[in-house]
């Protein structure tokens, strides 16, 4: 058994997440009260932070805002035996010395114990900012369970935050070549191990063997499929799952509508194109960063990633 991809940045999580909380009605009120909350301040999917790896968390006390404009857009995070935590997803709010960085950019320096905390919250914001309507009969919703799901006034239905899966691949050939790719709309120079959405009724691993032959050409082993772990992806609602995989043709067919290229790079090709930055590598809060390294089998330096 193939050993599975450690420490991936957005999956680490050490705090509880305290769902038992989540069915008191007064939870808000509760959390404002006690001096151990901690509040994290989402700015429109932006986190507050200190020096790039520190989130900032206030005291209930300095955020000035009053409870009822806030109880449709606060969540319950989690809680250790020192803090429960909390989000409010507010534009307006003001945190001092904070600058604001995406998750996405800054995930992998953040510490696991905020990281788990930042990924939920950005997730639970991003759910709530595109999902105000009942999908029955197009009622506005209100936020219900300490901001894990949303109910309709008018038929009563329940909604809570859906999560896509998405496969991503590293695809070898038999030389040990690996195939990575190049979206439109992506920078000249950038490319990635191949992905896409699991579609409805299909299985992770048959995304796997059909996306990678519509965008390459490049046919299987489906014997050869290893997963290799998962990470939440928040932008907005994806599951990365992660595979690896072995290739029984190599001739590429690049298609059109969504790639720009797609080829294989054998391991001195990649250490040369990285070096020239004409291979320019995702950053390391992605999976595909993880599953490339776990390729490359050793560190790969950070000038080889998008900065
Ligand atoms: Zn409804």
């Amino acid at each position: 058994m193939e050993k599975l991809l450690q420490d991936l940045p957005l999956a680490r999580f050490a705090v509880d997440r305290f769902a038992q909380l989540r069915a008191e009605p007064t939870w808000l009120e509760r959390l404002w009260a006690a001096p151990t909350t901690r509040v994290l301040i989402i700015r429109e999917g932006t986190l507050p932070v200190t020096d790039e790896v520190s989130l900032i968390w206030v005291k209930p006390e300095s955020v000035d805002v009053r409870l009822a404009d806030i109880a449709d857009f606060s969540y319950l995070l989690g809680a250790t035996e020192e803090h429960t935590y909390m989000a409010i997803s507010d534009k307006n709010i003001e945190v001092d010395g904070a600058t604001w960085v995406s998750l996405r950019d800054t995930g992998a320096h953040f510490s696991a114990h905020d990281v788990g905390l930042a990924t939920t919250a950005t997730a639970l914001a991003s759910w709530h900012r595109t999902h105000v309507h009942c999908t029955r009969c197009g009622m506005q919703t209100h936020v219900i369970g300490a901001g894990w799901s949303r109910k309709c006034p008018i038929d009563s239905s329940e909604h809570y935050p859906r999560t896509e899966p998405a496969m991503i691949v590293a695809v070898e050939d038999a030389e040990g070549r690996i195939l990575l790719g190049r979206r439109k709309e992506w920078t000249p120079g950038w490319y990635s191990t191949l992905a896409g959405f699991v579609e409805a009724g299909e299985s992770s691993e048959a995304c796997v063997i059909r996306e990678v032959f519509e965008e390459s050409g490049v046919h299987l082993d489906p014997t050869s499929l290893r997963y290799l772990g998962s990470q939440p992806w928040p932008f907005p609602a994806s599951l990365m799952l992660a595979y690896r995989a072995t290739a029984i043709t190599t001739d590429i067919v690049v298609e059109e509508a969504e790639m720009a290229d797609v080829r294989w790079f054998s391991r001195e090709h990649f250490i040369r194109d990285c070096n020239m930055q004409t291979l320019r590598l995702p950053g390391p809060t992605t999976i595909a960063f993880h599953l490339i390294q776990d390729w490359f089998g050793e560190p790969v330096p950070s000038e080889w990633t998008r900065a």
